[in-house]
């Protein structure tokens, strides 16, 4: 009999960070991957395209200057 459960994504994938512009290097060891910068540009998110972790801004972050 099935158990009906359902693949989770677990929260511990999203990152709360202050700026628009972060660092990557996955999870170091040989969950690592090259280092990588991500741009989020006006958007609010960005999703690290080797390890699949997001980077999102702090709402109550400040803003990093205009332009
Ligand atoms: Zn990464």
């Amino acid at each position: 009999m099935e158990t009906g459960q359902t693949p989770h994504i677990s929260d511990d994938d999203v990152v709360i960070v202050q700026t628009s512009r972060v660092m990557c290097e996955g999870s170091g060891g040989a969950l690592g991957h090259p280092r990588t910068y991500l741009d989020m540009g006006d958007d609010t998110s960005v999703t690290c395209k080797y390890c699949d972790r997001v980077f999102k801004r702090d709402p109550n972050a400040k803003p990093g200057g205009h332009h």
